[in-house]
């Protein structure tokens, strides 16, 4: 396991997970099949209250979903976190059937 560099994006235009998913901390936990634990952000500790959409610093603009406390939601997009590749589950907007 290696741990990469990530930064928060803050576009609230596109917060509505996909359908089936309460938010994206439900989404995060179903794709991985377990509940949040902590904070996902390398070296803290905070109660997961949020799953925050993410983007890999210097790759491209896909984005991932990361469960993260409220203290680190609040930091700014400039700010570089570390948090380990396998925890990031790739945002797939998913097709409207209905
Ligand atoms: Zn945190």
């Amino acid at each position: 396991m290696r741990f990469i560099e990530v930064k928060l994006i803050k576009d609230i235009s596109n917060d509505i997970p996909p359908k089936g998913y309460l938010s994206w901390l439900d989404y995060w936990e179903k794709k991985k099949g377990i509940k949040a634990k902590e904070c996902e952000f390398l070296l803290c500790v905070g109660e997961p209250v949020i799953g925050a959409k993410i983007v890999k610093v210097n790759r491209s603009n896909r984005e991932y979903i990361l469960p993260i406390c409220s203290h680190c939601n609040l930091q700014s997009e400039d700010k570089i976190f570390e948090a380990w590749e396998c925890d990031l589950v790739p945002v797939i907007m998913m097709k409207e059937t209905d």
